[in-house]
């Protein structure tokens, strides 16, 4: 009898384990493959271009699945007052027909 619970326990525990490592590695590749990069060479906030200045360090970070790229991290500040303005500049450069 006691021999047949642990068989029942040790078999849910071993599942459990299973279900969590496939939802864990699920989630990490649909977050890695969510990320748009990034379309531009020039700072979103300041049209400064990336890594023309070398003693500017380009700060990179990710929002809401956009991965953008400034040219120092205090533009991040004026990006995060109005996100949706400067989001805006990658949607006309994603757009192929600009020539
Ligand atoms: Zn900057």
């Amino acid at each position: 009898m006691k021999m047949i619970r642990w068989f029942k326990w040790s078999r849910l525990a071993l599942a459990l384990t299973l279900v969590a490592g496939f939802a864990t590695a699920g989630f990490a590749e649909e977050k890695k493959a969510a990320v748009k990069p990034y379309p531009l060479d020039t700072c979103i906030v300041s049209d400064e271009k990336l890594g023309a200045d070398p003693a500017m360090k380009t700060f990179v970070f990710t929002h809401e699945g956009q991965e953008i790229k400034l040219c120092c991290k205090s533009c991040q500040k004026n990006f995060l007052k109005a996100p949706a303005k400067y989001l805006k500049k990658l949607e006309t450069a994603n757009k192929p027909d600009k020539k």
